[in-house]
C-alpha cells in the first residue's frame, strides 16, 4: 500500500490510546503516506494520544468534544487554516451510559438515549457539514457501526438502535454529499477489546462467541479494520458509498453452524 494515499490529507477523530479502532485506521493510512490531523476527547487523553501522533508524524491534533458545535467549529476552523482542504475523514467516536449496556434496552433512560444518540449519531452528520466544506475536491468519510444495528446483541441496548440511525445517515449523507464527488462509507467491525467496548457486559463471552462461531474462527484486531478502512478512503474505494461493510471475520452472515463442525 505503500504510496497509495501520498497527497491526501486526512482527519481521524476518536483517538483514545494504542488500542482504538481509530489507531488501527491512522497507521494504515499512514503507512500508506497519508498525512493527518488527529482529534482527541479531553486533557485526560492527551498524554497518550501525543506519543501516538508524534509516531505518526502528524501535525494536527486537536482536542474535540463533539457535543460541543464551538469545539467542533474549532477543529474545522485549524484545518482550513493549515491545509485548506480535506481528503478524507475518520469518525471513530461512540458513547453511552455503561450503566446501561448491560440488562434491559427496555430501561433505558430519556436522558441517556438522548446523550448516546448526540454524541454516537448526529456528531457523524456534525462533521460532516464542516467537512464539506473542506472537501473541495471531492473526499472520502467513514465511520465505525457493529452488528447489534442490524441484530439483537446481549447488553448492546440503546448503543444499537443508535448505530442503526448512524447507519441509516450513512445513506441519507451519501445521497446528500455524492454530487460534490463525496463518499461516505461504515465499517462494521466485529468485536475488539478498546476502552469503549469494555463498558459492555459480558464483552470477553462476546468475543469468544464470535471467534468460536464466524467463519475464520478468530477475531479481528484494528490493523484489519485498517486495512479495510483503507480500501474506502482511497482511489481503491472510487466507485463504492453509502455502503455497509463488514470487517467481522464473516460472523455477520452465520446462521448457524453444523453440529459436527469440527472444533465444536
Ligand atoms: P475507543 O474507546 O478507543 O474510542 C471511542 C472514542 O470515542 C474515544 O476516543 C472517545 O474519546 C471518543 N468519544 C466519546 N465521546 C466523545 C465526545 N463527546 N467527543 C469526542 N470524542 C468522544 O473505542 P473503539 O472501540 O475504538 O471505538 C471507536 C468506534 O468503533 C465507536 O464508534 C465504536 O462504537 C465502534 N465500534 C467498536 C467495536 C468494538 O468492539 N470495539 C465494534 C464495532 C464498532
Amino acid at each position: 500500500t505503500t504510496g497509495l494515499m501520498a497527497g491526501k490529507r486526512g482527519l481521524i477523530m476518536g483517538l483514545a490510546n494504542d488500542k482504538s479502532i481509530a489507531w488501527g485506521i491512522a497507521k494504515a493510512c499512514a503507512d500508506a503516506g497519508a498525512e493527518l490531523a488527529l482529534t482527541y476527547q479531553g486533557d485526560a487523553f492527551r498524554k497518550r494520544v501525543v506519543p501516538l501522533a508524534e509516531q505518526l508524524g502528524v501535525t494536527q491534533l486537536a482536542d474535540c468534544d463533539v457535543s460541543d458545535d464551538a469545539s467542533v467549529d474549532a477543529v474545522f476552523a485549524q484545518l482550513e487554516q493549515a491545509w485548506g482542504s480535506l481528503d478524507f475523514i475518520v469518525h471513530a467516536i461512540g458513547f453511552s451510559d455503561k450503566n446501561e449496556l448491560r440488562g434491559r434496552y427496555v430501561d433505558t433512560s430519556r436522558g441517556n438515549f438522548t446523550m448516546t444518540m448526540d454524541i454516537s449519531v448526529y456528531s457523524f452528520t456534525s462533521v460532516m457539514q464542516r467537512a464539506e466544506k473542506l472537501m473541495k475536491n471531492g473526499g472520502s468519510a467513514l465511520t465505525l457501526t457493529y452488528l447489534g444495528a442490524e441484530r439483537v446483541m446481549p447488553h448492546y441496548n440503546v448503543m444499537g438502535v443508535a448505530k442503526a440511525a448512524l447507519e441509516a445517515s450513512v445513506r441519507y449523507l451519501a445521497e446528500d454529499l455524492g454530487k460534490d464527488g463525496i463518499r461516505v462509507n461504515a465499517i462494521s467491525a466485529g468485536p475488539i477489546k478498546t476502552l469503549a467496548a469494555s463498558g459492555i457486559g459480558d464483552f470477553r463471552y462476546i468475543l469468544k462467541w464470535n471467534e468460536m462461531n464466524s467463519p475464520l474462527r478468530r477475531n479481528v484486531t484494528i490493523h484489519d479494520v485498517g486495512k479495510s478502512a483503507l480500501y474506502l478512503l482511497s482511489d481503491l474505494g472510487s466507485g463504492v458509498t453509502g455502503e455497509l461493510h463488514h470487517v467481522d471475520a464473516g460472523y455477520h452472515m452465520v446462521g448457524m453452524k453444523a453440529v459436527d463442525a469440527p472444533d465444536i
